[in-house]
């Protein structure tokens, strides 16, 4: 499609958009009066009007039937969690068997490790790209030391070449490859959550299995965002938080995917906890831990339906509007975005934006680096009523999302930013 900058153009979108309604089902911040642009739907995803009522059901129903609830609850909290994975296995592209909803997502990206970074002399590293999150790259660093393993020999990242700000598929596969016999794990993220570059995750998994290391993806600005095929990728594992793309409320309860193939896989080692052991026996309270052999086996602990309602009523959403028809619109978004920032540059004498963000592997989300006036710029953008993310020293990410982004936002952020920088 021909993109236009101006305000009709982005209008006829929006007509044309068959999900533009879904912007209706949400509460946009206000600020000074009027309702903001919210551009961080990557870091806190907006309220769904319907969240309240569905927490407040439940507690109104721990309220009538205090711990027969259990059982007698609307949706029974034992087995609450079983109403995610048909919903869940869709966006994640994996089998429902094959998803869990639990704990928070730093939490089960150790629950996994422990499982998939087994290393032994031989084959101790990890690879994994430059300026993973840091939250990641604690995990990374305190997985090799719990081990007894060097975190400065271990961990190998992957960056962009000099001049460059994504990382290339050649790159990380060559590092696979030179570092083959000695390789672990193989761990990055979906989309990088700085540069917005998304991975060539098929690509990866098949170098990682090639040599013979495990697979595993954090999705957290993946999952809600991009298309996903986890099980016929044959990823071995993935995590990721419900909070960014998906909605679910500050720290919401997170997901997890494993391989069917790993299911009855006796040699794989977990921690474990009652919430995973096999339903049958599970209140005789016997010794012995017997996992059920789906991915509810790596839970632990029993499930927090508060933050799990949440995360239902957003999921509604998801299946109402369909996660292909909102991957397609988070594509046109952020290509129209793209187009914006561009023509922007074009019409300046000197560059001011330099968009990190490589064009052809990216969801939702557009970093722009800021040659001068980052700081100005943003601050406009807030007193203009617009919500972006600034990360130091110079960077501004924009995401449009789906849901609740319209092409007009796109268009008068564009705005904003030329009249400072012209
Ligand atoms: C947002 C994010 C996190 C945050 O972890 P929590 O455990 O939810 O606090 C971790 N890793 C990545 C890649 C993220 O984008």
């Amino acid at each position: 499609m021909t993109f236009e900058n101006n305000l009709d153009f982005a209008n006829q979108l929006d007509e044309q958009d068959s999900l533009n309604h879904f912007r209706e089902q949400f509460y946009i911040p206000v600020i000074n009066g009027n309702e903001c642009i919210y551009f961080t739907g990557n870091s806190l995803g907006l309220q769904p009007k319907t969240t309240q009522d569905y927490v407040v059901n439940e507690l109104e129903d721990w309220a009538n039937f205090g711990v027969e609830g259990h059982f007698h609850a609307t949706n029974p909290w034992f087995s609450y969690h079983e109403i995610f994975p048909q919903q869940v296995a869709k966006i994640v592209g994996a089998l429902p068997e094959e998803v869990v909803v639990m704990n928070q997502l730093t939490v089960n990206l150790h629950l996994l490790m422990t499982t998939f970074y087994r290393p032994t002399k031989e084959r101790f590293k990890i690879i994994c790209e430059a300026k993973a999150f840091p939250s990641d790259q604690y995990a990374f660093e305190s997985q090799v030391k719990l081990h007894g393993f060097n975190p400065d020999e271990a961990i190998i990242e992957v960056k962009p070449r000099e001049g460059e700000y994504s990382i290339r598929t050649e790159d990380i596969i060559g590092t696979i490859e030179k570092h083959s016999s000695s390789i672990a794990l193989v761990l990055f993220s979906g989309v990088n959550y700085y540069t917005g570059q998304v991975f060539n995750m098929p690509s990866i998994t098949k170098a990682a299995h090639n040599i013979g290391a495990y697979c595993g993806f954090d999705l957290a600005h993946a999952a809600g965002n991009i298309e996903l095929h986890l099980h016929d990728w044959d990823v071995d594992f993935a995590c990721w938080c419900s909070y960014k793309y998906l909605n679910s409320g500050p720290g919401g309860v997170a997901g997890a995917y494993i391989h069917q193939k790993h299911f009855t896989n006796k040699s794989l080692q977990r921690l474990a906890g009652w919430w995973g052991q096999n339903k049958t026996n599970r209140f005789k309270m016997e010794k012995g831990f017997d996992p059920i052999e789906t991915a509810e086996g790596w839970q632990l602990s029993n499930a927090p339906i508060l933050s799990m309602a949440a995360h239902k009523a957003s999921l509604d959403i998801f299946e109402d509007a369909g996660i292909e028809n909102l991957v397609a619109k988070g594509k046109q978004l952020s290509d129209y975005l793209f187009f914006i920032i561009e023509e922007l540059n074009s019409t300046l004498t000197k560059k001011a934006i330099e968009i990190i963000t490589p064009k052809n592997e990216k969801g939702c989300q557009v970093s722009m680096l800021m040659l001068q006036k980052g700081k100005e710029v943003f601050e406009a953008l807030k007193q203009n009523g617009v919500l972006a993310d600034w990360r130091d020293p110079n960077v501004i990410r924009i995401a449009p999302v789906p849901l609740y982004n319209t092409f007009k936002e796109i268009y008068h952020f564009g705005e904003i930013v030329k009249k400072i920088l012209s």
